[in-house]
């Protein structure tokens, strides 16, 4: 199988059956798979995807919303493609632009290549936030990508497999990507505005959108070294607690009553929050070891399998709490 298609959708029931028509129209009639991952619709969404499900047209329902990343991870482990596009189900993106992607991404050898939308068609209270959080990425990352939002998007299906996706993390792909040593290439593609249902997504989206940046970052900078910030803002709080305490302590043996100080317990709080930090970084070193441990036995497994099957290894999909249809 050369291509995945994965789209999420919640309550998209008037699009399902134009995407689909207009994929085919893009795509040709075989080489490829389209997924369509019903996160939680309350509305048609599901009898939509049943009734266009073949074997061509695969489909999942998730038994509860949750969230564009997760409905796309979930889409994404299914997928046998060697190359793998997500997309979003509601129109916006154009199934045409999918060839050019493809092509990109081969002629390129990139790993992804991501759409950018270069006349999108949304309304100002949602360009201008999505456009702050643009730069607001690539300065704090270092990654400069033009459009973090666009969806559309082409990967090598080990990359896609390997992201991880949950949370509001689809926004952060190409930080994902980059963090694993991803050549990324970016192409302009077409945006339409949204004719059928509602966009799911408001100003609430801002603070999620920050925690997980805050997530990202620390993967960046410290997934492999956690200490380096945890211990060291920790024994920096210690220290700082012990000069406060020995200040009063001194003032104490002078007789004087430092009982109802404030400083009393700014010293003592700091020192307490310090050595919390430390442990939290010790137990995220220890995390930290445990997936390389791991990470480092599945490495061994696939190895040995190549070896005495003489096949390429293939991807175990994570488990999903997902109904098949
Ligand atoms: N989506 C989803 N789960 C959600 C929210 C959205 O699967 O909880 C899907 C939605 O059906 C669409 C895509 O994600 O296919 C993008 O969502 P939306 O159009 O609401 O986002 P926008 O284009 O407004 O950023
Ligand atoms: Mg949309």
């Amino acid at each position: 199988m050369e291509l995945s298609v994965v789209i999420p959708l919640y309550n998209e029931e008037e699009n399902v059956s134009i995407l689909l028509a207009r994929l085919y129209e893009a795509l040709g009639s075989d080489g490829y798979e389209i997924i369509l991952v019903d996160d939680g619709s309350t509305d048609h969404t599901v009898h939509q995807i049943q009734l266009y499900a073949n074997e061509q047209v695969r489909s999942i329902s998730l038994k509860k919303n949750q969230g564009q990343s997760y409905a796309m991870n979930a889409g994404i482990a299914l997928a046998v493609g060697k190359y793998i596009v997500t997309m979003d189900g509601d129109l916006q993106n154009e199934p045409s632009d999918i060839p050019r992607l493809l092509n990109k991404l081969k002629e390129g050898s990139y790993d992804m290549v991501t759409g950018y939308r270069k006349d999108r068609k949304d309304a100002w209270h949602r360009t201008l936030p999505s456009r702050l959080a643009n730069s607001l990425i690539r300065s704090t990352t270092g990654v400069h990508v033009r459009d973090y939002g666009c969806t559309l998007k082409v990967f090598r299906a080990e990359l896609a497999k390997h992201l991880d996706l949950h949370g509001e993390l689809h926004r952060f792909i190409p930080v994902l990507a980059h963090l694993r040593g991803a050549r990324i290439g970016e192409l302009a593609v077409h945006h339409a505005p949204r004719l059928y249902g509602t966009s799911h997504y408001g100003l609430n989206r801002t603070l999620k959108v920050i925690s997980d940046l805050l997530l990202v970052l620390f993967f960046q900078k410290y997934w492999a070294r956690a200490m380096h910030l945890f211990g060291i803002i920790g024994l920096l709080l210690i220290g700082a607690g012990a000069v406060v305490l020995m200040y009063l302590v001194s003032l104490k043996l002078f007789g004087q009553d430092i009982g109802g100080r404030p400083l009393l317990l700014l010293g003592i709080m700091s020192i307490l929050g310090g050595l919390q930090l430390v442990s939290f970084g010790l137990i995220a070193e220890m995390l930290y070891r445990l997936h390389q441990q791991k990470h480092i036995e599945i490495e061994k497994i696939t190895d040995h399998e190549q070896i005495s099957s003489g096949k390429k290894p293939t991807f175990q999909p994570m488990p999903i709490s997902a109904r098949q249809i």
